[in-house]
């Protein structure tokens, strides 16, 4: 029976293995294989003089990157991978790799970004490239878990809808029978709904798509955001538990992903501390005034440049809070001793924003008032107004970007490196 790589020890005795061959190596006397699976690499020593024929055939064809049925003895080899080798007794090819391949996956030479795009399977295959989505995967498991434990329902709602949530241009329109629809942007409405329907304490992971004409390194057409809603809440109250969301997740990460971590070479990969710094949104612009060339008054969105130059001073995770509402979505609430600045808040990593959150407006009447504020017509969010009417609690949640908090987690350039198979302006295929 196959064992995983990692497992296999001297004190194994006989064992088979099934991978990936990822280096060929002929010393005349010695052929040399390292033998990979998604655990780990061994080297597969045949010994020409004494291999049988069979071993010896399919050794000879084998191709870098074929798929191997290998079994034999295991002993103890110093200068090897993990301190083993195998000496095969069979040697079975299952699926002959053609040459040459479309990207080296020992990587000797170090690929474009758009190249390991284009075969992302082969670049998946990549120890330090797999090490990013075994922690994309358990740190979606660490979120999953907290969620649960905090008393969350785990809710889907639709990714094909009539409206925007927002308004604005920034939908993709979709074909749907003889109806205008598009894909969602945001569960924002849906979520509030679940206020409404009793649910007290709601989260989603799931897609979100935005036709932002964007080519940056923080922003894709299709993303994933995690996101909650909680009743009689206020926004307070959701940024701590954003807090230790995030410090949850970094601590999970860090206990069970060790030999990843090692993989992407962090050295220090340091859990945050909380609380993390609140900075009023006004102290915010003061700090970009004096570090940034381009002109940035009170009022403004906080772009990239000033972004991160408030980061580099704040050196850690921080909430910008008591946003201008001019500049927040009509669905924020505004502070009653004072309705020009809301009770918005961003999460933000010293490189970029993470996270954007509120206690919103459950008032139906106000609400609407704040729809019209906005230029939007309250007729086309009759749906989502309909349960303000019957009961709608006070409440409060964020989304969070998954793709971003990997990203800065493990100190990605380009948000692209931790999405599978990323969507931007260029790239629809793979
Ligand atoms: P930004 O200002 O950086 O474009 P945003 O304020 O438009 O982001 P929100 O609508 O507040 O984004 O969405 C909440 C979170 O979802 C963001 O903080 C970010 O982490 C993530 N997110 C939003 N849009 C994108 C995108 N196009 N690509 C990747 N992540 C995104
Ligand atoms: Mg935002």
């Amino acid at each position: 029976m196959r064992i995983p790589i990692h497992q296999v020890t001297p004190e194994s005795g006989q064992a088979e293995i099934c991978g990936w061959v990822h280096e060929v190596r002929d010393l005349g006397g010695l052929a040399f294989f390292l033998i990979r699976d998604r655990t780990g690499i061994i080297q597969v020593t045949i010994p020409k003089k004494r291999a049988s024929e069979v071993v010896l055939a399919s050794a000879k064809q084998v191709s870098r990157e074929s798929v191997v049925r290998v079994a034999g003895p295991v002993k103890a080899m110093e200068k090897a991978p993990g301190g083993r080798e195998m000496v095969p007794e069979t040697f079975e090819i299952v699926s002959l790799a053609r040459s040459p391949l479309p990207l080296d996956v020992v990587e000797k030479v170090p690929a474009e970004l758009d190249t390991r795009l284009d075969s992302r399977f082969l670049d998946l295959r990549r120890p330090r490239v797999n090490a990013v989505f075994q922690i994309r995967s358990a740190a979606m498991h660490a979120l999953n878990d907290f969620f649960h434990k905090e008393g969350f329902i785990n809710i889907t709602t639709p990714k094909i809808v009539a409206a925007a949530t927002e308004g604005g241009t920034e939908l993709f329109p979709i074909a749907y029978f003889d109806k205008e629809a598009f894909l969602n942007q945001s569960p924002q409405l849906f979520k509030q709904m679940m206020m409404a329907a009793g649910c007290e304490k709601v989260y989603e992971i799931g897609p979100i798509f935005r036709a932002e004409e964007h080519n940056t390194t923080k922003h894709l057409n299709e993303a994933t955001s995690i996101d909650i809603e909680v009743s009689f809440a206020d926004h307070l109250e959701v940024m701590r538990i954003l807090e230790r969301a995030i410090i949850t997740t970094y601590e999970y990460v860090n206990r069970s992903c060790s030999d990843q971590i090692a993989n992407l070479e962090i050295a220090d990969f340091a859990v945050p501390k909380d609380p993390f710094i609140r900075l009023p949104y006004s102290e915010a612009i003061e700090i970009a005034k004096k570090k940034i060339e381009e002109p940035i008054a009170y009022g403004d969105d906080i772009g990239s440049a000033a972004e991160r130059a408030i980061g580099e001073e704040m050196g850690g995770h921080y909430f910008i809070v008591d946003w201008p509402s001019e500049t927040r979505p009509y669905y924020a609430m505004p502070y009653e001793s004072d309705p020009s600045i809301c009770k918005a808040f961003d999460l933000m990593h010293p490189r970029m924003e993470l996270s954007s959150g509120a206690e919103r407006v459950h008032d139906h009447d106000q609400l609407v008032c704040q729809i019209r504020k906005k230029g939007l017509d309250p007729e086309s969010f009759e749906f989502y107004l309909k349960p303000f009417r019957y009961g709608m609690p006070p409440h409060a949640g964020w989304g969070l970007g998954a793709d971003r908090l990997i990203l800065t987690m493990l100190g990605l350039q380009n948000v692209r490196e931790a999405v599978l198979f990323p969507r931007d302006m260029h790239r629809l295929v793979p």
